[in-house]
This record gives structure tokens, sequence and C-alpha cells, in this order.
């Protein structure tokens, strides 16, 4: 049996997924702690409405709030970074919206892609004719597409129940 010179070109199976959670701070502390139900209620209700990245500031925001509030109260509280929040939102976490939205684009552009290239086509005298196949078809993905976005609209209108274990913001 021979082994080739390079061992680097031969292919190791692997997890489709790496397992990040053990280091993730937010999944250490996550589901029953107050103050990452009241931020999984906040990304909740913000998504879609501010981008991504304001997302996890405010977030990010509002921990160093809570943690500066925490530690008055000498109690300990761990410290996550904006970094932290956004690899935890963005990976370990189900944004059921988001996954939504994904689809909505994905749509949306197969339509686009078969609007210009597929559905018509144009003789040497400038006749058009549709391609009554193709025509079958971008009617499946429209129909698909509004399926989606009748479904991203009632997740939009569902009510985000609210954590009762944590005061409102105080300012003073
Ligand atoms: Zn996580």
């Amino acid at each position: 049996m021979q082994f080739p010179d390079d061992m680097s070109d031969i292919e190791q199976p692997c997890h489709v997924m790496e397992h990040q959670h053990i280091d993730c701070p937010l999944c250490k502390l996550n589901s029953t702690d107050p103050i990452i139900m009241k931020m999984n209620t906040m990304e909740e209700s913000l998504s879609g409405k501010i981008s991504s990245d304001e997302i996890y500031k405010t977030l990010y925001q509002f921990y160093k709030h809570q943690k500066q509030e925490l530690e008055r109260q000498n109690l300990s509280c761990p410290t996550i970074t904006e970094e932290d929040i956004k690899i935890h939102y963005e990976k370990h976490k189900v944004n059921l919206k988001n996954i939504v939205a994904n689809e909505i684009f994905l749509a949306n552009e197969m339509q686009r892609q078969f609007a210009a290239t597929q559905i018509a086509t144009m003789d040497m005298n400038g006749r058009k004719t549709l391609n009554s196949k193709m025509v079958d078809q971008w009617i499946r993905i429209s129909k698909h597409k509004l399926d989606l976005v009748k479904y991203y609209q009632s997740l939009s209108k569902r009510k985000v129940n609210q954590p009762s274990a944590i005061k409102p913001m105080e300012f003073d």
C-alpha cells in the first residue's frame, strides 16, 4: 500500500457544522436567565425593523446596562462582547423571521432570473414568444413567495410575550 507524499491532500469526513456552542457565554446562560430572555424578546421584535448590526449593538448596550446594575448589587455577571452576541444570534439561535425573510429574497431572485432569461424568446422580426412551461414554473415560484410573505406577516403580528422577571430600565 502506497501513501501520497503530501498527507494534506487526504480528505477526512467531518461534521456539517462545528460545535462551538460550548464556548458561547450566551448559550451557557440561556433559557432561564431573565436578561437573556429579555434579549431574545428584543431581538425578535426588532428583527426586520432595523439592521442586524443595529440589533446587536442595542442588545449589547442593554446587556452592559444590566451587568452594571447587577454588579452594583454585588452580583456577578459574565462579560459578553458584541461579537459574542452576533455569533450567538446568527449561529446558535433560530430566528424564524430571518429564515423566512431569506427564503423570500431567494424566491425574488429566482423570479428575477426567470423573467430575464427563461420566460420569453424573441425571433428575428422582434416577435416575442412566451415559454408556457417556464411561465408555469414562474407561477409556482410566485405562489410560493406569496405564501412566504403571508407567513412572514403572521410572524410579525404574533405577540412576543414579555418576561416579567425584569424591571423596565430606569433612567435618572
Ligand atoms: Zn450561543
